[in-house]
């Protein structure tokens, strides 16, 4: 199929039902100089598909559903902008300056990724598009899932002609808040219709060390050395060849952890992780301002209908950038990493990026 047709599909199949707001969705395509392209959705601001141009066709290397009717029902967060605060919080509590607050708990006795309804299920604005970027802006109001403040936030993904796809995330509240943006991709860079799991593929993450979890997938405040565990990746690695070896990953199925990078790489210049396809004709690095990235092997993707396909464990792997999980809760690994990721202040600017650069 060429692009122009396979754009013009992934186009109607999520135009033709109405999103969860009863309306239809709407989709932007950007495409760069070299023919890779990705498209962009106002729900959930989702990075919905990311294709390169390969052996004379196109190989989609993102994880997403069939259609839209399908996507209302998906629970994997597939490509989303997840807010107002990704990854989990403890029993949904945290408390600034003497209030305590209680966020919905939709993740076993925990908070995941913004509450029953996050930012990935709204309609954000289209501030701004052109063909190699788009701009997307949310307000959520104050107690909005429970939080503080009213939040202003915008986030902008640009394609670039060296086959970036650049994401950023701009925000300001008016009340103390914890806020921590996170894109919720899966890839499978052999391609989403290859067969070939995601432990088959190769990863390198430039972390020392990184934060085992409780069986509720909580931190347990220990920042734990990846050395001598199966957690180390700092040399290049095949993802399963360690696969649930140690007691910390069958806590969690596989890897959905928080690897911690060295604040001077967090400066979205240098590479803190590189993700390779089996066969090795796509690399993909990426940088990051971030402290932190979550891998999740997709351990608990099954059941979600995917292109063609039910979709299984490990058939896409996140690479969330983000905060540390349960931040607000965890202030002593914000303190000692020198951060605030505690909460975002009102009059402080809010801007993170994270860059996925394809090599093919
Ligand atoms: C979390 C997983 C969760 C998945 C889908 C990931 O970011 O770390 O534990 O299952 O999102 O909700």
């Amino acid at each position: 199929m060429d692009q122009i047709q396979y754009l013009k599909n992934l186009e109607q199949n999520y135009t033709n039902s109405s999103a969860l707001d009863g309306n239809t969705a709407n989709l932007i395509h950007l495409v760069n100089a070299n023919g890779m392209t990705i498209s962009l959705m106002d729900i959930g601001a989702t990075w919905l598909s990311c294709t390169l141009p390969i052996n004379n066709g196109i190989r989609e290397v993102l994880l997403r559903s069939p259609n839209m009717l399908e996507h209302n029902k998906h629970t994997a967060y597939l490509g989303a902008t997840v807010g107002r605060f990704a990854n989990r919080i403890a029993k949904g509590k945290f408390e600034i300056d003497g209030i305590q607050y209680q966020l919905d708990i939709n993740n076993g006795e925990n908070a995941l990724h913004g509450g029953l309804k996050g930012f990935d299920k709204r309609r954000w604005i289209i501030e701004d598009k052109s063909q190699q970027h788009v701009i997307f802006s949310l307000f959520s109001e104050d107690g909005d899932q429970g939080y503080p403040g009213n939040l202003e936030v915008s986030v902008t993904f640009t394609l670039t002609d060296d086959n970036a796809v650049n994401i950023e995330y701009h925000a300001n509240t008016d009340k103390k808040s914890p806020v921590n943006f996170t894109n919720h991709a899966y890839f499978n860079l052999a391609g989403i219709d290859s067969n070939i799991s995601v432990l088959e593929h190769s990863l390198q993450i430039n972390a020392k060390h990184y934060l085992p979890t409780t069986e509720t997938m909580i931190p347990t405040g220990e920042l734990k050395p990846v050395q001598n565990t199966s957690f180390d990746f700092t040399q290049t690695k095949i993802i399963g060849r360690d696969f649930l070896t140690d007691a910390d990953q069958k806590i969690a199925s596989g890897y959905d952890h928080s690897f911690i990078f060295a604040k001077e790489i967090t400066n979205a210049k240098n590479i803190v992780a590189t993700l390779i396809s089996p066969s090795q004709d796509v690399r993909m690095h990426i940088k990051t301002t971030k402290p932190a990235m979550q891998l999740y092997t997709g351990n608990f993707l099954k059941g979600n209908q995917g292109v063609g396909k039910k979709i299984e464990n490990h058939d896409g792997l996140a690479l969330e950038t983000q905060y540390f999980p349960d931040s607000p809760n965890q202030k002593q690994l914000c303190q000692d990493y020198g951060i605030n990721c505690i909460y975002l202040e009102p009059e402080v600017a809010y801007y993170h990026q994270t860059i996925y650069l394809f090599e093919f």
